[in-house]
Order: structure tokens, then sequence, then C-alpha cells
């Protein structure tokens, strides 16, 4: 019975879809119950302060954006610095700029104008019309060349499989920028929070009540609680995986703690060789141009998902997304249960995108 209930919203999941929504919610009033399976809020762009630097725990986490509104909105929870993103990737013990601009081409090929540049990716290009892999459609984008030595090794490592077997809609476009420009984002607006970004989810949940290390899963009577419930948990796990699983790809970090002052100069180094099994190394002070005596480093090593292992990257293949489209079916049927969020909706979203879906789902149900 409604006189009974103690809060206005259940948010099953402290990641930033629930944060922003805590926030809207407490600006009016209302009152929100927090259920986080982990030990700490944040979901996956919490950070950890090891020797004074912020260590971005689920992998490196840059905000970028082209929507004003999403930034301005962003600065009132926060204040952030003129972070750039500018990785570097390594072949062959090589170092190139990302992304691929005028700076990769002299270092490849000794180009020094535009002109030549694309000369050069023009004769090298695979002339096909219908690329049937991601190496054809790959190799029509940008040539062999950039191709082999920059995308190639990257890509397998990250879906565990041949460029030959994987489908070409993966990569739909390459961008190639005829400036010497290693921005990698197009957007406006960018940076990193200063502090790091736990601060932005104290405040959002700062007259929220927290239940830490608690599965919804197994205390789904915790609804009762509440009139409205939001979910970002993954959708099929709240089904009891009735129409089958969803698959997903994960992750693995290696962290280390080094007594150096600096290990690689930037934040972020891509290894595009198939022979070393991760995908890059983040330095993480140079998010926030730390100059402690100390750095961390941390290897990201792409993994397959099993049940229990973290589900980074949903799967978005033809036959995942039908899959998908069955729990959606019976989830829109639910009253006051609402799916969102990364593995609500089974999508991957930048961080803006998910800031701007909860502002637009906030509206929509209060
Ligand atoms: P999450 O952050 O995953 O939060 C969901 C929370 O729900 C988690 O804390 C989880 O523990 C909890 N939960 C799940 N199930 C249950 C349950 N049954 N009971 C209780 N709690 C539960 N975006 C950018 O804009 N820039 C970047 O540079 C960037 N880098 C990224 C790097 C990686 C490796 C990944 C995977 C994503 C990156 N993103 C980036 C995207 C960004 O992480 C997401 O936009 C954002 O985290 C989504 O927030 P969320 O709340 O939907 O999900």
């Amino acid at each position: 019975m409604k006189y009974l209930k103690k809060y206005d919203y259940l948010l099953v999941g402290a990641g930033l879809f629930n944060a922003i929504i805590a926030y809207l919610a407490a600006k009016d009033g209302k009152k929100c119950l927090v259920v986080e399976k982990r030990n700490h809020i944040g979901g996956n762009v919490y950070c950890e302060d090891i020797e004074g630097i912020n260590v971005h725990k689920y992998g490196a986490h840059i905000f970028h954006t082209k929507n004003k509104r999403i930034w301005q909105f962003m600065q009132s929870l926060t204040e952030f610095n003129h972070y750039i993103n500018s990785p570097l990737a390594m072949y062959n013990n090589q170092l190139y700029n990302m992304p691929f601009n005028m700076n990769t081409f002299y270092q490849l090929w000794k180009t020094k104008t535009p002109a030549e540049a694309i000369a050069i990716i023009e004769s090298q290009r695979l002339t096909v019309d219908n690329p049937r892999n991601l190496e054809e459609q790959a190799l029509k984008l940008v040539g062999k060349d950039i191709y082999e030595k920059l995308i190639k090794g990257y890509t397998e490592k990250q879906w565990g499989k041949n460029a030959k077997e994987l489908p070409p809609f993966i990569i739909k476009r390459i961008p190639l920028r005829f400036s010497y420009n290693n921005n990698y984002f197009d957007d406006p607006y960018q940076g990193i929070p200063i502090g790091g970004y736990n601060p932005i989810f104290r405040k959002c949940f700062a007259s929220s009540d927290i239940l830490l290390n608690t599965d919804f899963v197994t205390n789904s009577y915790l609804r009762e609680k509440a009139d409205k419930t939001i979910y970002t948990g993954m959708i099929d796990e709240y089904y009891d995986y009735c129409f089958g699983n969803l698959e997903y790809r994960s992750l693995r970090f290696e962290e280390e703690v080094l007594n150096i002052h600096s290990y690689q100069g930037n934040a972020v180094v891509n290894y595009t060789d198939s022979q070393i099994p991760y995908t890059r190394i983040i330095e993480h002070k140079y998010f926030e141009f730390g100059e402690q005596q100390k750095t961390v480093i941390s290897k990201e090593y792409p993994d397959s998902w099993t049940k229990g292992k973290e589900p980074y990257y949903p799967i978005n293949t033809t036959k995942n997304n039908s899959l998908y489209k069955q729990y959606e079916s019976i989830a829109h049927k639910e009253k006051n249960l609402f799916f969102a969020g990364r593995l609500g909706e089974y999508k991957y979203n930048d961080m803006d995108q998910t800031v701007f879906n909860a502002i637009e789902l906030y509206k929509k149900i209060n």
C-alpha cells in the first residue's frame, strides 16, 4: 500500500545513470533507496585513490560531448580540467599518433602534405563493393598499412576473433584526419573531473539511503519499499535468463604501482601487435596532470565473458539484439519498473548519452 512506502524511488545500481536520477529526485525533495551489489558507489566510473592518484578501476573514462546542455549540467556537479585525449599506438616497438592524422601518416610514410598521404591511402585501398568481413571493410576504408599496423591486431584482441571472421558492420567508418591534430574526440567539450569522478557520485547520492554489497536479484522484496524502481542491472538476469543469455565482452585489468615518476608519458598507449596480449596501458596520473613521485599503470586485457565476470560491452549482433527485444517486450509491460543504463538497455552508451537518457527518463516518469 502506497502510504506504507518510505521511498519514492528504488534505484538498483549506483552507477552514473542512477546517480543522475538520485540528484534530480533529491532536488524535487524525493527520497531514494539505492541498492548496489559492489562495495562502492560510482559503477564503472569509480576511481580508487592509490598513492594520491585517481585510478579508473573499470577502465579509462574521459568525459566528452557535443551537447552543450549536458556539458553545462555536468559543470553544475563538478569542475572539469582541460584534459584532451591524445592516445598513442605502439606497433612493433614504434609509436604512432592517434587518431589517424597527418602525424600518423608522417610516422608511417614520411609524407608531409595531405595530398601525399591521400595518394598513398588511395593506392592501398581495397576496391570491393560489398566487404564480406571486417578485414575487407577496413582495407576498403584505410588501405593496407594502417589496417595491418594499427587496426588488425588491436581489433582481433578486442573481439577474440580473426578479423576475417568478424562482420563488417563492427567498423562503420574509420576517421582519417588530414591535419596535424591528435585530439581523439571531435567533440567541443572534453575533460576529466578535477579530483576524479567519485565526488560527483557523493554529491548525487548525498541524500539517498544506500545499501552496498546488496544484490537486488536475491533481495527483490526491496521493491516493496518504493513507488518506482529503476533497474540498471542485466535485463536477462532480472528475468532469470528465461529466453536465454545475452552475450558480453569482458575485460581484465592488471594494475601496477611503480616507484618512478613516469612510465609512458601519456595517459593512453594502445598496443596493436597481436603478440602482445593486452590492448592498452593506462597511466592514470596523466588524466589529472599528476606530479606524484610514484605512478600507477593498468594493463587492459580483453576477456571472454561468462556468468560471474564483469559484463563490460554488450555484443550487439543480430541474434543478441533480437533476444534483447524479447526481454524488452516483457519489460515494457511492467508497472513502475524501468530498465535503464548500459545493462538494462543492453547498449553501450558514452557517459554524456547516459546522463542525457537519465534526465529524459526522470522527466518522463516523475
Ligand atoms: P554502470 O556504471 O555499469 O552501473 C551499473 C551498476 O549497477 C554497477 O555498479 C553494478 O554493480 C550495479 N548492479 C548491476 N546489477 C545489480 C544488481 N542485481 N543488484 C545491485 N546492483 C547491481 N564513456 C565515456 O563517455 N567516456 C569513456 O572514456 C568511457 N570509457 C569506458 C570504458 C569502458 C571499459 C567501459 C565499459 C565503458 C566506458 N564508458 C565511457 C561508458 C560509461 O562507463 C557508461 O556510460 C556508464 O558507466 C554507464 O552507467 P550505468 O549506470 O548505465 O552503468
